[in-house]
């Protein structure tokens, strides 16, 4: 067990909103790593690259490099070598599966990208041994068409997270759990999520640290359903900021035993590392 705490960061509604730094949030990162805590962004954004997030951060003042971990690698980490995905996602799910060594064998999307491109006839599908789901602003019908039928084939569901809705400055968009919802519906399997607040991005997260034991570990985050339920999946302590869009009806310390209330991560940074 490390001797100082792991901070594990949630990047909407803590660090920034929409890529618009939160007050104070930058300094508070440097104060923690100052007093030698690592701090490790764990984001379900599945859509963007690792690289683009890492320099996201950067652009405002955080250096993140190797300490962004997504529900696209967390999904990633659920493929096998050799394995044919069919994606309906983002750039971020395409990354993943390149970087487990599986097959991007096509994307539902393919026809909004390219319209030179054939989207794959239903015989393919024969061939698909995972489909990998999660937020995609081109999703449609036929791409919808395309992912319930290769997962009726056969192929396994997985879905990058399950948030229902996304916040932005005009109100909240579907996120990336609807469109799985849709897919699953459509198919009638259940499918396997990978991120917040689920197993396989604890497993990552706790890969990445290098330790099974994070007891002694805080979850930073806005959303008690997702961040504070993934500190309970983790067994770590949970620290709820009020930065984020909390007017969504989150249910607050009910869900988490071990958990505490901050106005945003620069108060909490002065209680962990005393600056
Ligand atoms: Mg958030």
């Amino acid at each position: 067990m490390p001797s100082v705490a792991p901070i594990l960061c949630d990047l909407d509604g803590v660090i920034w909103l929409m890529h618009q730094p939160i007050a104070g949030s930058v300094n508070a990162i440097e104060s923690l790593r100052t007093a030698g805590h690592r701090v490790l962004f764990v984001t379900n954004n599945s859509f963007s690259l690792v690289a683009d997030q890492e320099n996201a951060l950067a652009k405002i003042g955080i250096q993140a490099h190797g300490d962004v971990v997504t529900s696209s690698q967390a999904a990633g980490a659920l493929l096998h070598k050799g394995e044919r995905v069919l994606v309906g996602a983002g750039p971020g799910a395409v990354e993943a599966v390149r970087n487990a060594g599986a097959i991007l064998a096509g994307r539902s999307d393919e026809h909004h990208r390219d319209s030179t491109a054939n989207a794959m006839g239903s015989d393919s599908n024969q061939s698909i041994d995972v489909v990998m789901v999660g937020y995609h602003a081109t999703f449609d019908y036929r791409g919808l068409t395309m992912l319930s039928a290769a997962v009726r084939n056969g192929a396994l569901l997985i879905a990058t997270n399950d948030d229902a809705t996304y916040p932005t400055p005009h109100g909240l968009i579907p996120g990336g759990g609807s469109i799985v919802a849709a897919v699953s519906v459509a198919s009638g399997v259940q499918p396997i999520i990978a991120g917040k607040p689920h197993k396989p991005m604890a497993d990552l997260v706790r890969q990445v640290l290098g330790t099974n034991d994070l007891s002694n570990a805080w979850m930073v985050g806005d959303r008690p359903s997702t961040d504070g339920l993934f500190a309970q999946t983790v067994g770590c302590k949970f620290a709820q900021v009020l930065t984020g869009i909390s007017s969504e009806g989150d249910r607050g310390d009910a869900l988490h035993e071990d958990s505490h209330v901050f106005a945003d991560l620069a108060t909490f940074a002065k209680m962990i590392a005393g600056s």
